[in-house]
């Protein structure tokens, strides 16, 4: 993890033109007092299938910052510019113009740690599972992989529900059918150094609940944007931490 306005040391001369013109760019996102602060509450409700469900929240953030050895007292907010929530329509990234789709989820990038300064997820992130599942299946994205994971006692009210970690290098052995308990570490956030998107390294995370048309071999990205394949949830509701939201993008 380091702090946006560190930069890069790596790669080429242009590369670090690009990443640090990036980190500039999304550093001025963030004037202070300009957020919107949420602590969240105990669950969150919301309409799956026309029926109302009480989403409970993980350990995912406490786990992060242990996976990764940080101090839960230096980490105070997440912090999402709009372009990161879920159902976003609009990019946070290169020309700022709109998404193809709504997001399909939410991204993980940056932080304020507690002297409130911002800091980010980097390549060398590890990535704790969130629930109990099992792995349904590992494809390419257009910045690493993606993992599916199964959860079918996640919530025994809610049903199984499936999680998409994005963006990512899955470690060696996550691989269709192992099951992994929840806070395995299943991957590290993608070195996209080398890519040529203008965007920081993140993770995408996808909440939602499969119908029994949805099929793991082959799963594409696009399974995510098929209502009739997956029910998406904001994955907002099951954070355990409190976050921050820029107004601007
Ligand atoms: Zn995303």
């Amino acid at each position: 993890m380091i702090n946006l306005e560190s930069g890069s040391s790596n790669g080429n001369q242009s590369r670090d033109r690009n990443q640090r013109h990036l980190e500039r760019g999304v550093a001025d996102l963030l004037p202070d007092g300009n957020v919107a602060q949420y602590a969240g509450t105990a669950m969150i409700r919301c309409v799956l299938h026309d029926k109302i469900v009480s989403l409970k929240k993980t350990r995912f953030t406490k786990m992060l910052i242990e996976a990764n050895g940080l101090d839960p007292d230096d980490f105070q907010s997440w912090l999402f510019s709009p372009g990161m929530r879920f159902h976003s329509p609009d990019k946070w990234w290169g020309d700022l113009g709109r998404r193809d789709f709504p997001h399909e989820g939410i991204d993980f990038c940056l932080f304020r740690d507690g002297s409130g300064r911002v800091r980010r997820l980097d390549h060398d992130t590890r990535i704790p599972v969130m629930h109990d599942g099992v792995v349904r299946s590992v494809f390419a994205d257009y910045l690493g992989q993606a993992v599916v994971i199964q959860h079918k006692q996640a919530q025994p009210d809610v049903g199984t529900l499936i999680s998409i970690y994005a963006h990512t290098i899955p470690l060696d052995h996550i691989k269709p059918g192992v099951i992994v308990k929840q806070g395995d570490i299943i991957a590290t956030i993608a070195d996209i150094r080398r890519s040529k998107a203008k965007i920081l390294p993140h993770l995408h995370y996808t909440l939602g609940q499969p119908s029994s048309y949805l099929s793991y071999e082959p799963f594409v990205w696009n399974d995510m944007r098929d209502p009739d394949l997956v029910a998406l949830l904001n994955p907002l509701g099951v954070i355990d931490w409190p976050y921050q939201v820029m107004e601007t993008r």
